[in-house]
């Protein structure tokens, strides 16, 4: 049996929708992308439903499974956010995704992203961490991409079992949602008057800090309240790399994914340059890329600008987006060493009009080697479905590059 190494280059929120603005097509049809065809020409095609048809999915599962990890092993965005930023958890926390985001005197949620706030998150973090809440819990908060965080309760009889507070897109000019219990347990009911108290005690706290008076002086959103949702406590899960017998790395900017990587026994490879928005150094990531194969044989390196081009419902921007992913994929095709894969996949379709994550299936493509080469000469949503890959779940896509690469477990003897 031979070994042969991949790239899997993923453009986060990839999928989308005719656009009215776009005379009709997609932002991935009107862009021009010449090396993104070129995957697509010389490889093979299809259309991928992450987990199945008509079925949305997170970030952190969507690349769960392009990973190859299993959907039932999903531990909750919380923990996910925590492995990102390498904060430290103990065995017993209960861990919560959170964004620091602008409500009014009401509790209105102005903007659920305080402004995209991207300046001063660690002094605002820091304002609220080490809260005591009562005798036995207390509050951690770590700051992470932008106007994200992790807030950890860790202390005697926690739950998981609580609601969100966060209303989630597209729910900008509603209230946030008071957290309730959803079990009948003690433990949960306590949990829920507890995130209350927090929600208050750090509203109170962020309102009247400085650096929020500051942003509003300028005409700013103040971050002055902590949105939560997904909790989860911390489960190691199987290492995917080890399963199979290769080694495995992630290159990103983004913690969430970061977080989904490490989770699952990849390496991380991340730099200040990789943003996680229009701004990142795609060609440095491209150079990253190819040099992880040096000392690793499956490599996923992720871009995110698309998905956030789609939630603000900027067809245009996700053009530009999709440009800098195709210049990105052009670098690594172009200086792919002999005998490597290349692949091109996406974690869902954000399309723009919808503004959040839909179960469309995504385009995908894979060249190199012995590929049975397909008719497939553009790569977008309908090109792709006439593939010879037709539709699959991002578990077939993956387990599809690993055979390839000859890594998989044959069944039988
Ligand atoms: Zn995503």
């Amino acid at each position: 049996m031979y070994y042969r190494k991949a790239i899997v280059a993923i453009a986060d929120g990839l999928g989308d929708r005719p656009h009215p603005l776009l005379n009709g097509l997609t932002p991935l049809q009107k862009a021009h992308t010449p090396n993104l065809d070129r995957v697509a020409s010389q490889g093979i095609c299809g259309m991928m439903d992450l987990i199945a048809p008509g079925i949305p999915v997170g970030t952190d599962m969507g690349h769960l499974v392009l990973f190859g990890g299993r959907p039932d092993d999903y531990p909750g965005r919380g923990p996910i956010e925590a492995y990102g930023i390498e904060m430290d958890t103990r065995p017993g926390d209960v861990i919560f995704r959170c964004n620091l985001a602008t409500v009014d005197e009401y509790g209105i949620v102005i903007d659920r992203r305080a402004g995209r706030i991207n300046q001063n998150t660690v002094e605002l973090v820091a304002a609220v961490n080490g809260m005591v809440l009562s005798d036995k819990v207390t509050a951690y908060m770590q700051a992470a991409t932008e106007h994200r965080a992790v807030l950890v309760f860790r202390g005697a009889n926690l739950s998981e079992n609580i609601t969100d507070s966060d209303p989630k897109a597209p729910h900008d000019g509603k209230p946030y949602v008071v957290p309730q219990a959803s079990d009948n347990s003690e433990k949960s009911l306590q949990m829920a008057d507890l995130m209350q108290l927090f929600l208050n005690k750090s509203h109170a706290i962020l309102d009247a800090h400085p650096i929020n008076t500051e942003r509003k002086r300028h005409g700013l959103l103040p971050a002055n309240f902590i949105l939560t949702r997904g909790p989860g406590r911390c489960q190691p899960l199987a290492s995917v790399p080890q399963k199979y017998g290769f080694n495995g790395c992630c290159i990103a900017g983004e913690t969430t994914v970061l977080g989904v990587a490490k989770l699952l026994g990849y390496s991380t490879h991340s730099h200040p340059l990789f943003t996680a928005n229009i701004s990142s150094n795609f060609q440095l990531k491209a150079e990253r890329a190819l040099l992880a194969l040096d000392n690793n044989d499956l490599v996923f390196v992720h871009f995110k600008a698309t998905d956030l081009a789609g939630h603000d419902n900027l067809p245009f921007e996700k053009i530009t987006a999709i440009e800098h992913f195709d210049r990105m994929v052009g670098l690594i095709l172009d200086n792919l060493p002999e005998y490597t894969y290349l692949a091109l996949a996406a974690d869902h379709s954000t399309p723009c009009e919808v503004k959040e994550h839909t179960g469309e299936p995504v385009p995908v493509a894979l060249c190199g080697n012995g590929i049975r080469q397909d008719n497939v000469v553009q790569f977008d949503e309908y090109a792709c479905a006439k593939g010879g890959l037709n539709r699959l779940s991002g578990t077939d896509f993956i387990h599809t590059v690993i055979d390839y690469m000859g890594y998989s477990q044959k069944q039988g003897s």
